[in-house]
């Protein structure tokens, strides 16, 4: 499965050089936009976590200090994402991003599915050596990441079950859908206090 599911990150190109900073809200509100408000790494949904997005520099400041406010730099991403790259950009060059072996791929190209994957169970893998070192930087394996993606699950699969039981209130399994309602409710807090105990809602 894909890291960002049926989401399809592109960058709006219209943008470069129109921010005087990559902080500006607008700047802001259009990557929140393109990045569909997930983190564009790990695919975590904003909505969740306590803390603001961030906005990564894809191509660090170090290393590209002339695309500092440039848009098709930027990437939506969480704080433990971002923290995770951090200045890391082992090719040294502004040209690629990834060699053979390491380095970090756009996740606003389509190239970023051919290194990361998804299990079934949420988890993120890295499917090239590429996706290995990606994974190791930003942590991908030893953070929480399953439970975050089975809350974002159980979130929709309450949202529809209340849709149904707005639109259905003759409907004669009200009962049992009420129940599952309840019962993916208790779910939801409980991973939800895992996710605020190991510090993913960040
Ligand atoms: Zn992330």
């Amino acid at each position: 499965m894909r890291i960002h599911g049926e989401y399809i990150i592109k960058r709006r190109t219209d943008c470069n050089g129109k921010f005087s900073k990559y902080s500006d809200q607008l700047c802001r509100n259009y990557l929140k936009e393109d990045f569909f408000n997930i983190c564009g790494y790990c695919g975590k949904p904003m909505e969740l976590l306590k803390a603001r997005a961030q906005i990564d520099h894809f191509i660090p400041k170090d290393f590209a200090p002339s695309k500092e406010n440039d848009y098709s730099n930027l990437v939506y991403s969480c704080q433990k994402c971002n923290r995770g790259k951090w200045h890391h950009w082992p090719t040294q060059c502004v040209e690629y991003s990834y060699n053979e072996k390491e380095g970090f791929v756009d996740p606003a190209t389509k190239e970023f599915d051919l290194h990361l994957e998804r299990l079934d169970s949420g988890e993120i893998i890295g499917i090239t050596e590429v996706g290995r070192y990606m994974v190791e930087k930003m942590r991908l394996d030893i953070r929480p990441i399953s439970i975050m993606w089975k809350v974002d699950v159980l979130n929709r699969k309450l949202e529809k079950i209340a849709n149904i039981i707005k639109r259905l209130p003759e409907e004669p399994n009200l009962i049992e859908l009420y129940r599952g309602y309840i019962d993916a409710s208790e779910q939801l807090k409980h991973s939800l206090n895992v996710l605020y105990n190991q510090n993913e809602s960040m």
